[in-house]
C-alpha cells in the first residue's frame, strides 16, 4: 500500500514540489545521488572506481520535448568525453532511460529515441566504454527491446535490462541468454498491475532465481542486480555451477545503497558494478527508492509534518 503510494506520488507534479522543498529532502537525496552537476559526480566516481566498477545514470525520464531529449544526448556526450578524457572509461559505463531521449514523444517517439540512443553508443564507442538500457515500466518493454534490437546490429555490447516482477521476463531470459548478450536482471521499480506481474514479495524472488537459472546457463554476460543477500548468495552458487568464473558475470547495486557488502564482493575478487546517479532530475528516482524501503519513508514523512 505505502509502496504503491510513493510509487503514485513519484509521478505527480504536486507531491514533486513538496518533496523537492522539504529540509529533509537534500540531506536524504544525498545519499543516493552523487551530485547535481558531472563536476559534482566525477570525485565519488573516482573513489568507487578504486575497488569497484561503475554505471552512471544522468538523471531524468518522461521528457516531453524534442529540446530536453537533446539535452540528455548532449549531457551523455559530456560524460562520455570526460570518461575517455580521464582513463574512467576503463571502470565506468553509462545507464540510459530511453524515456529521456524522447520514446514517449507524440510523433515517432520510439525512432526519435532509437536516433538517440545511437548517437549515445557511438559516445560511448569512441570513449571505449559501454551502454546499459535501464529498463522502465511494462508498457515500454517492447518498445526497449525493439529499439535494443536495432543498437546491437551496429554496437553489440548494448546491455539490457530484465524486470524479474513481470511474468513475461522468464521467457525474455531464455531469449536474450545467447552469446554477447548482457543482460542486468532487477527485481523491479515501478507499480505494476497483478495481470502483468507478480506483486507477491516471495513470487517475485522466486521468478528472479528462475531467470538468474537460465542467464546463468545461457551463453550471454548475466549482471545481477540486487541488494538482498539471498539472492547475491544464490547468483554466486549458480555462477560457480555453471563454470563461470569471476569474469564470467557481475553484481551490481545503487550507490547509497549496502556499500560494506559492495566492498566486500569487490574483495573476494567479484565483479561489483555501482549505479551512480547524477543530476538535478532527481525526484522520480529517489521517490522509487523510497518506495523500496519503509524505514527511509517513516523518517521522512515525520520531517515533512514537523516542518
Ligand atoms: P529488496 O528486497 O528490495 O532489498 C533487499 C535489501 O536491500 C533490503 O532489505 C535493504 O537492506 C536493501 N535495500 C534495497 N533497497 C533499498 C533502498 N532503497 N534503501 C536502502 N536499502 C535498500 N529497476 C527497474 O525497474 N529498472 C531498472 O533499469 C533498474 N536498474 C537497476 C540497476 C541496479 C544496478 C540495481 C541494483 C537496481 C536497479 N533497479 C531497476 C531497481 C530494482 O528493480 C529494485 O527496485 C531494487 O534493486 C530493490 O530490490 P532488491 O533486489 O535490492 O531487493
Amino acid at each position: 500500500m505505502l509502496r504503491t503510494t510513493l510509487l503514485a506520488a513519484a509521478r505527480s507534479s504536486t507531491c514533486r514540489t513538496l518533496v523537492e522543498r522539504a529540509p529533509i529532502t537534500r540531506h536524504l537525496v544525498s545519499k543516493y545521488v552523487a551530485g547535481s552537476t558531472l563536476a559534482d559526480a566525477l570525485p565519488p566516481v573516482a573513489r568507487v572506481t578504486a575497488d569497484r566498477l561503475v554505471t552512471l545514470d544522468h538523471l531524468g525520464e518522461d521528457v516531453a520535448d524534442a529540446s530536453q531529449a537533446e539535452a540528455t544526448v548532449d549531457a551523455y556526450t559530456r560524460l562520455l568525453a570526460e570518461l575517455g578524457r580521464s582513463g574512467l572509461a576503463e571502470r565506468a559505463e553509462v545507464s540510459v532511460k530511453l524515456s529521456a531521449v524522447g520514446q514517449f514523444l507524440p510523433h515517432d517517439g520510439e525512432k526519435i529515441a532509437l536516433d538517440n540512443a545511437r548517437r549515445v553508443c557511438a559516445a560511448a564507442a569512441e570513449a571505449g566504454t559501454t551502454v546499459t538500457l535501464d529498463m522502465e515500466d511494462h508498457t515500454t518493454v517492447d518498445s526497449t527491446l525493439a529499439v535494443l534490437a536495432e543498437l546491437r546490429a551496429d554496437f553489440p555490447w548494448v546491455g539490457a535490462v530484465l524486470q524479474a516482477y513481470l511474468h513475461r521476463t522468464e521467457a525474455d531470459c531464455r531469449d536474450f541468454a545467447g552469446a554477447g548478450s548482457r543482460v542486468r536482471l532487477c527485481k523491479g521499480a515501478y507499480d505494476e498491475p497483478a495481470s502483468v506481474a507478480y506483486r507477491d514479495k516471495a513470487e517475485v524472488d522466486r521468478s528472479y532465481v528462475r531467470c538468474l537459472r537460465t542467464l546463468m546457463a545461457g551463453e550471454g554476460y548475466p549482471m545481477v542486480a540486487t541488494h538482498d543477500p539471498r539472492l547475491v548468495g544464490i547468483a554466486r552458487t549458480l555462477a560457480d555451477g555453471c563454470g563461470r568464473g569471476p569474469a564470467g558475470y557481475e553484481h551490481q547495486m545503487l550507490y547509497g545503497i549496502r556499500e560494506n557488502e559492495q566492498r566486500s564482493i569487490a574483495a573476494q575478487g567479484r565483479r561489483m558494478r555501482v549505479y551512480v546517479p547524477y543530476g538535478d532530475q532527481w525526484y522520480g528516482y529517489f521517490m522509487r527508492r523510497l518506495a523500496e524501503r519503509p524505514a527511509n519513508v517513516a523518517f521522512f514523512a515525520r520531517s515533512l509534518v514537523s516542518d
